[in-house]
C-alpha cells in the first residue's frame, strides 16, 4: 500500500484530500490528513464578527463531516516532520509516507510585535482568530469616539484586502449607530500604495478610502506598540496614536515547518511557483497559505493550487514529470460597505483588470466594479465553500486567469 500524508485540515488540506481519494484506488493508495483539532473555522466570515453581522458560533464546523469517507482523518498535533526517512511525528504517533502534501496554513504570532502583548485584548484587537474577532465585536460595540487605527503590522498577511474591507465596513457601521462624526478611521499599512503592487485597484480603493474619509499611513512597518503613549511607531520613526487598535499581528508559518527546517528563514516554505511543488525535496508538495509564492494568501489560491497539485501528483505517480500549470491566480471580493462590494481576479502577470466574472461576458459579478451582487457574491462564496470547494467537487472553471472578456477600461 503506498501512502499519502496530508498535514492540516484546513482549507487546501481538506479540498486536496477529497480530490485525491476520488482519483486514486482505496485498495493502492492509503491518505492520511492531521490536524491538531476538529473545528474547521470559515475565515472569511471572521471579517463580519466586529460588526454583528455574523457570529463566531455560526463560521465553525467539524472538520470531520468534510473529509470523506475512506481518508483517516487524525486530529494530533504535528510534532516534525523527518523528511529524510519520509515520515511525520505527531504527539501520539508517526506516520510513514510515499508523498507529502504540507497545508498548515500560517498563524497569527502577536509575540512577534513588540509591545503588542501589552495591549492584546485590552485595547488591541484582530479579527484574524475566533477569540479576538469576538473581543473585538464587544470593543467595537463600546466604542463611542476616538480614533480606530486599524494597523498591517509586516507583510505578508492571509487575505492582503482584509484590512480596507475592515476599515470600509467600519464606516458603515458607524454612520449605522448615528457616531461616525465622532470616530477617526485610520489604516496603516506597510504596502506603498495600500494595496498590493495593483495600479488600477489600487487607485480605485484609495478614492473610495477617502470619499469615506478614512485616512492612511502607507510603507508603515511596525516596530512598536506604545501602551503608555497609546501609539504605534514604524520602523522608518513614524508615530499614530489611537483609542481602538485593530490589528493583523506578524503572520507567521507553523512552527513545525521551522523546526523541521522546511522554510526558508521566513518560516514559509521555498516552493516552485507554477509545480507548487517544495524546492528541494522530490516528494513533498505544498498548498495555501504555507508556501512562499509570490501570490495572495488565500482561499482562493488554495482551491485553485489544488486542481494543480492533484494533477501533478497524479501525473508523477505515472511516471510523469509535473507540469508548470499554477499562474498566481486568486479571485477576491472586497467589501466596501454591507450591500456592496468590489471583485478583483489577477495572476503572477496580470493586475486585476475591468470585466465579468465568472463567465467572461455574463458575470454575474463585476470586476473592479461597486456592486450589490459583487455583495451577495461574497455572502455565497460561504456555501460554495461548504458545498463545493471543501469536498473537492470539479467547478468547470480553469484554475488559472481567463483572459476573455477582460478590459484595461471600464464600459
Ligand atoms: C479574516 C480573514 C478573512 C479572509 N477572507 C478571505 C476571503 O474573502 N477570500 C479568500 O479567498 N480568503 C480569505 N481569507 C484567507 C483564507 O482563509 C486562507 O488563505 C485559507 O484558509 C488558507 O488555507 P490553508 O489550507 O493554507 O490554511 P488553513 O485553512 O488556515 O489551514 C491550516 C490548517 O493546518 C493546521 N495545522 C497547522 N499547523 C499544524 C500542526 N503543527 N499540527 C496539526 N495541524 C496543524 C491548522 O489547524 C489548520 O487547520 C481570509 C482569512 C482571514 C483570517
Amino acid at each position: 500500500m503506498k501512502k499519502i500524508v496530508i498535514l492540516g485540515a484546513g482549507t487546501g488540506g481538506t479540498a486536496i484530500a477529497n480530490k485525491l481519494r476520488k482519483a486514486l484506488s482505496p485498495s493502492e493508495w492509503e491518505i492520511t490528513v492531521i490536524d491538531r483539532d476538529d473545528n474547521h473555522v470559515y475565515q472569511p466570515g471572521l471579517l463580519f464578527v466586529p460588526f454583528g453581522l455574523c457570529t463566531v458560533n455560526s463560521l465553525i464546523r467539524s472538520r470531520k463531516q468534510y473529509i470523506s469517507h475512506g481518508i483517516n482523518f487524525v486530529i494530533d498535533p504535528v510534532k516534525r516532520v523527518n523528511h529524510e526517512r519520509n515520515m511525520v511525528e505527531t504527539d501520539g504517533g508517526s506516520f510513514d509516507y510515499d508523498w507529502l502534501i504540507i497545508g498548515t496554513g500560517c498563524r497569527l504570532a502577536p509575540e512577534e510585535n513588540e509591545g503588542l502583548m501589552d495591549e492584546w485584548g485590552k485595547n488591541a484587537f484582530s479579527f484574524y482568530t475566533t477569540e479576538t474577532a469576538a473581543l473585538l465585536s464587544n470593543a467595537m460595540a463600546n466604542f463611542n469616539g476616538g480614533k480606530l487605527l486599524m494597523c498591517v503590522a509586516e507583510l505578508p498577511v492571509k487575505c492582503p484586502v482584509a484590512p480596507i474591507e475592515f476599515v470600509f465596513l467600519a464606516d458603515w457601521y458607524f454612520r449605522q449607530k448615528g457616531i461616525r462624526n465622532k470616530v477617526e478611521l485610520h489604516l496603516s499599512t506597510p504596502f506603498p500604495q495600500c494595496m498590493p503592487n495593483w495600479p488600477r485597484g489600487r487607485v480605485i480603493m484609495m478614492d473610495a478610502a477617502r470619499n469615506k474619509g478614512i485616512s492612511m499611513s502607507t510603507g508603515f512597518a511596525l516596530q512598536e506598540v506604545n501602551k503608555n503613549g497609546k501609539f504605534v511607531q514604524s520602523f522608518g520613526g513614524e508615530k499614530i496614536d489611537y483609542d481602538l487598535l485593530v490589528i493583523i499581528p506578524t503572520n507567521a508559518g507553523d512552527q513545525v515547518i521551522v523546526e523541521s527546517g522546511l522554510d526558508d528563514g521566513s518560516t514559509f516554505i521555498p516552493t516552485d511557483k507554477h509545480t507548487l511543488k517544495a524546492l528541494n525535496h522530490k516528494n513533498i508538495y505544498v498548498i495555501g497559505d504555507a508556501t512562499n509564492i509570490p501570490t495572495s494568501k488565500a482561499g482562493s489560491v488554495a482551491h485553485y493550487e489544488a486542481e494543480v497539485i492533484t494533477h501533478n501528483l497524479l501525473a508523477e505517480i505515472k511516471g510523469r514529470e509535473p507540469e508548470p500549470k499554477y499562474d498566481g491566480h486568486s479571485t477576491c471580493f472586497i467589501v466596501s460597505e454591507k450591500g456592496k462590494a468590489y471583485l478583483v481576479d489577477f495572476n503572477y502577470d496580470t493586475e486585476p483588470l475591468y470585466g465579468k466574472y465568472p463567465l467572461p461576458f455574463a458575470g454575474p459579478f463585476s470586476l473592479l466594479k461597486e456592486t450589490g451582487m459583487n455583495w451577495l457574491g461574497k455572502l455565497g462564496f460561504e456555501w460554495l465553500y461548504w458545498n463545493l470547494l471543501l469536498p473537492g467537487k470539479n467547478m468547470l472553471l480553469p484554475p488559472t486567469l481567463v483572459m476573455a472578456g477582460k478590459k484595461e477600461q471600464p464600459e
